[in-house]
């Protein structure tokens, strides 16, 4: 079995956003960048099952500016055997990259796609299910378990109030969440042996896929600043202006 993962270039999640002065958007210039978190569970999931011999090849796929090889020679250098880097400069949309990974899963013919349930960029949650719904395959999101069976995934999902395990037959695209594993860090000599791995480079122009935008963004601001405490003298004088200026209780 085949087993490709998508990972996407984002903001490190240690760092603080700044919005760019205009509010088009992030300043993302001299920040660092590392893999999605979600995408590091999903890089972690499919190695796990092919070190448990129910996959043969790990293929990761990266989407983006040219810097995205470096994320996907983490993924190499995590256990992943081979990458592919779909490069534009453009801004890509979820429906955008949707498109592009089902060219490339049109080609590869994976039996799974395992994706992060989000990018923490731009928190759209939508990826996953456009590329099941494109490719016409079943879809788990949400994964906290992943367990394959013969030609089928069990996959246990954290909803409200509990755990629920649906049977999906393969092909299928499962979205990770955030306790389906703990993702290992890569060894150093692991990282020197991913920068030979296999990395191919597609150019987003030769899919013949179209990637315009679909969204306007209007703007991008900061969280209103949060106002200064202030101390009250007695439980009295708390009660009193929950009471009659906070109006809360
Ligand atoms: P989103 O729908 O944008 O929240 O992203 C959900 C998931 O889709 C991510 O966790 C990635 O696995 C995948 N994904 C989104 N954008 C990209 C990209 N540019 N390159 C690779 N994978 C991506």
């Amino acid at each position: 079995m085949k087993i490709l993962v998508a990972v996407k270039r984002v903001v490190d999640y240690n760092v603080k956003i700044r919005v760019k002065a205009d509010e088009t958007g992030v300043d993302t210039a001299n920040v660092k960048m590392s893999m999605n978190p979600f995408d590091e569970i999903a890089v972690e999931e499919a190695i796990r099952i092919k070190e448990a011999g129910k996959a043969e090849e790990v293929v990761v796929v990266s989407l983006g500016v040219a810097q995205c090889q470096e994320t996907i020679r983490y993924a190499l250098a995590l256990g992943a055997d081979r990458g592919i880097l779909v490069q534009t400069d453009d801004a890509l949309q979820p429906l955008a990259v949707a498109k592009l990974l089902k060219f490339i899963v049109d080609r590869e013919t994976p039996e799974l796609v395992i994706l992060g349930k989000q990018a923490i960029d731009d928190d759209s949650n939508q990826t996953g299910q456009m590329l099941a719904a494109l490719l016409e395959w079943p879809q788990a999101t949400f994964a906290s378990k992943v367990e394959l069976g013969d030609g089928d995934a069990r996959v246990t999902r954290e909803i409200d109030g509990g755990l629920e395990t649906i049977k999906v037959g393969l092909p299928a695209v499962i979205t990770t969440d955030l306790r389906l594993n703990e993702p290992r860090y890569a060894k150093l000599p692991n990282i020197m042996k991913a920068k030979k791995k296999p990395l191919e480079v597609v150019p987003a122009a030769d899919t013949g896929v179209d990637i315009t935008a679909r969204l306007v963004t209007l703007k991008v601001t900061e969280p209103p600043q949060r106002e200064a405490g202030i101390k009250v003298a007695s439980v009295m004088e708390l009660l009193d202006k929950l009471r009659n200026e906070a109006k809360v209780i």
